[in-house]
């Protein structure tokens, strides 16, 4: 953090710094919607923790995917960055963290090697430090980015959980690799041309 001597800061606290340096404020009411309200409750009555975009709401090949959104970007001078942003798992326990905010789990970025953001379950992202480990497949390891990228979700896929990353490299090289069904997805390069895409196959 540039504004402070800190890397982390929570609850009421991080409010308060927001507050500080003149960031705008909202009530938490503004991030309720009519169609999260909807999951929130669906999953309470199936008794289960669930990802926003899971087909217990959408069918197998969902139309609206609007929770999660991860970032990673490369400057012309090399200087890498990642960014992730989230409502979390739907139906979770009160004060249950997810990987998201926990650096070298849900997000990492090192000049030396590569910039991660990653969504899915969170709690198998936490375990394996998954973010963090595609950094160091690559910094120990030698691996390039699209084979530390695929080890590390291999790790996520061993043990029950699901999701995927988006990844850049020193080079401006992408990995963007899931387990899930599909994974939206868009990205561009030097040349400016944007590119999207769901499914594999896109
Ligand atoms: N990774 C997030 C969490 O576990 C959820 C998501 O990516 O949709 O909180």
């Amino acid at each position: 953090m540039e504004q402070t001597d800190h890397v982390l800061i929570a609850g009421g606290g991080s409010d308060r710094l927001a507050a500080a340096l003149g960031i705008p404020q909202v009530e938490p009411d503004y991030y309720i919607t009519a169609e999260r309200a909807q999951q929130q409750r669906l999953a309470a009555q199936l008794g289960k923790v669930t990802l926003d975009h899971d087909s217990v709401y959408n069918g197998p090949a969902p139309t609206d995917k609007s929770g999660t959104v991860g970032a990673v970007a490369r400057d012309d001078r090399g200087h890498l960055a990642a960014a992730t942003s989230t409502g979390g798992m739907t139906n979770k326990r009160v004060g249950r963290c997810g990987d998201t905010p926990i650096i070298g789990a849900g997000t990492w970025a090192d000049d030396a090697t590569c910039a991660v953001s990653a969504t899915g379950h969170g709690e198998y992202f936490i375990r394996v430090a998954l973010a963090h480990d595609v950094h160091a497949r690559m910094a120990y390891g030698g691996a390039a980015l699209q084979d530390a990228a695929n080890a590390a979700l291999v790790r996520i896929a061993a043990m029950g959980g699901t999701g995927g990353l988006i990844a850049i490299d020193t080079e401006g090289r992408l990995a963007l690799p899931y387990t899930s069904e599909g994974m939206y997805r868009a990205w561009v390069g030097a040349d400016g041309q944007v590119r999207v895409a769901i499914y594999a196959d896109d």
